[in-house]
């Protein structure tokens, strides 16, 4: 809206000189985008004047975000890491908040996006005329049901204050490779949410149960057991009646594509060793009292081959809390302390060849010691080679806290201050692997080029979930966020590696989003695209809750090229 206005009125003055079309887009956009006072008032009369702002400085401070920087190249505009700014930002408190909220924006016919610990450039617009709710007043955990093992959680509790709370109780939840800072209920509702724990705790889809959902028109929707007649609580994600966990997020989640969800329950796990906590020393050099029973192990392979069978046999004897592949270089990203211990590994590296990373936890000796034998049969059956046991790599004792709490995935902006994951199907293992090939052949294109920096073409994870019974892929990429040329070969490779996936059946990867995508894949994939959208409109016709990560509607198609 905001572009083709102001073309319009470029082209009515183009012929004249002297004209700043860097200030007049900036007075134009001003003057057309700020938000209705009537609404404003609105707004301030459901949530109060100090959980409201159209201050520009605030509206243009939630048009950042990572990883824009190559989304705006995809969307053919200069790279930058500003999205569209929201009209206003509102932070409701509660969910008949929201309820009111929504019917308003859904009565004005504005649009609104709900954002959680907003982590992402699919927490921004790609319009001009979004409200954003900032869920973060919502953070209590409501309940957590230590018979039944589920908690029920608002946006704004995180994986950190969850396990906290949890550990208390000897329990513990699911979190996506994200890390604890982000919301579980943003993870389980409305993203994918692969996690390192995955083999016991599986994704983040299989985790979610009873739903509070406030669909694109107001109305409240309380989904699975929470929506019984009698006696309704959290327990079950699915009916009465017909299950809607595939409409509200499907495999990787509709990114607030379908309505705001004001609370939800995740199922618990016990804690996988002793719950003890002890920390000390000062940020980044934390030490940590490694508790009764843990065991990291990293085991060597030589091919692929071997990899591939020895994580489909540890999966199978269901001895690990942690299992999965790390390349070598990742393999020691992830557990180096900062950027100079990185550096100092660095001659290491090329030792690690198909290496396996497997976290033992038990909460007796007698576990521990069952388990550890059941490795060691394995190590010898699969041909391995344990380098951990024989000093070759270690990981501090900071490595263990952070696998605990789900931190390992943060150390992946070590190297160059930014990094995306490409591909991302989940599937069979065998399909996982193939991926992981697939990558190197295309990934050294653009290191030698020099667009990306030099990891071999090897980073990548392979996740198992559910003791083996599917796996994921995924390939984090760094790339130089200060060089533009980086960027470029970001988005370059980040586009033929989608396309990999596409021509020789690898799955969908994580960022098949927004219309353009969803209508390139559909095309070969069943039409799927043609069904997305009979959802999104019989959910939301009037295309009320923000589709720039989702699907629009037909008739918000032909408005915005109209
Ligand atoms: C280092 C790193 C590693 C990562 N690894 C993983 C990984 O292993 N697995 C994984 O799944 N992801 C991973 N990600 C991506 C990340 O998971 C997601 O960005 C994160 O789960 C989102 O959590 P959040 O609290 O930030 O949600 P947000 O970023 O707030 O929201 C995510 C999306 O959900 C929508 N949304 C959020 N809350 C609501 C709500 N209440 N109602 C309706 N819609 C809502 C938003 O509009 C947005 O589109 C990684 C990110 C980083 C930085």
């Amino acid at each position: 809206m905001r572009n083709g206005i102001f073309d319009q009125f470029k082209n009515l003055i183009v012929k004249q000189e002297n004209i700043n079309f860097g200030i007049l887009t900036d007075i134009i956009w001003c003057a057309l985008m700020d938000l209705d006072e009537n609404i404003y008032n609105a707004l301030v009369e459901i949530i109060g004047e100090r959980f409201v702002s159209k201050d520009k400085v605030i509206t243009e401070a939630y048009s950042f975000n990572w990883f824009n920087d190559v989304i705006t190249i995809r969307e053919n505009r200069e790279s930058s890491n500003f999205l569209n700014a929201p009209l206003a930002v509102a932070l409701p408190g509660t969910t008949e908040e929201v309820i009111k909220i929504v019917k308003l924006i859904h009565e004005v016919g504005l649009k609104f996006k709900a954002q959680s610990t907003g982590l992402g450039g699919w927490n921004c617009p790609l319009t001009d005329d979004v409200i954003i709710l900032d869920m973060r007043r919502m953070n209590e955990i409501r309940k957590i049901d230590k018979k039944n093992m589920f908690a029920v959680i608002e946006p704004y509790v995180t994986g950190a204050t969850l396990q906290a709370e949890l550990l208390k109780h000897d329990l513990n939840t699911h979190m996506p490779g994200a890390g604890p800072q982000v919301s579980p209920l943003a993870s389980s509702t409305s993203m994918c949410g692969p996690g390192f724990t995955g083999d016991v705790t599986g994704y983040s889809a299989r985790n979610v149960l009873g739903v509070e959902w406030v669909l694109p028109n107001g109305e409240l929707l309380k989904l699975g057991s929470l929506g019984l007649d009698g006696d309704p609580d959290w327990y079950c994600a699915d009916g009465p009646g017909f299950s809607l966990r595939g409409v509200m997020r499907g495999a990787q989640g509709v990114r607030g594509g379908l309505g705001v969800f004001t609370a939800c329950a995740v199922k618990l796990y016990p804690f996988p060793c002793e719950p003890k906590w002890n920390l000390s020393g000062v940020s980044p050099n934390y030490e940590f009292d490694i508790p009764n029973y843990m065991e990291f192990h990293f085991i060597n392979y030589k091919n692929w081959e071997l990899a591939e069978r020895a994580l489909n046999r540890f999966s199978e004897e269901e001895i690990g809390f942690m299992v999965c592949y790390i390349s070598n270089f990742a393999a020691f990203a992830l557990f180096s302390r900062d950027r100079a211990d990185l550096a100092k590994k660095a001659a290491s590296i090329g030792r690690l060849k198909k290496p396996l990373c497997v976290l033992l936890c038990g909460r007796t000796k007698r576990e521990i010691e069952y388990k550890r034998k059941v490795l060691d049969h394995l190590i010898e059956e699969t041909g391995g080679r344990d380098f951990t046991t024989s000093g070759k790599f270690v990981p501090r004792s900071q490595s263990y806290v952070e696998a605990l709490r789900s931190m390992l995935g943060i150390h992946a902006f070590l190297a160059t201050g930014s990094f995306e994951s490409t591909f991302g199907g989940m599937d069979s293992l065998t399909l996982a692997f193939r991926m992981a090939k697939e990558n190197v052949v295309l990934k050294k294109e653009f290191i030698e080029k020099h667009s990306l920096p030099d990891d071999q073409g090897q980073s990548g994870w392979i996740q198992t979930y559910e003791y083996g019974h599917y796996a994921h892929s995924e390939m984090p990429t760094m790339y130089d966020i200060n060089d533009l040329s980086s960027r470029q070969g970001m988005f370059e490779y980040y586009e033929k590696s989608e396309d990999v996936c596409l021509n020789k059946s690898l799955n969908f990867p994580f960022f098949i989003d927004g219309d353009k995508l969803h209508e390139k894949w559909g095309e070969k994939t069943c039409n799927y695209h043609v069904w997305l959208r009979k959802i999104k409109e019989a959910f939301d016709p009037q295309n009320t809750a923000d589709s720039s990560f989702y699907i629009s509607t037909t008739s918000e198609l032909a408005r915005r090229s109209g």
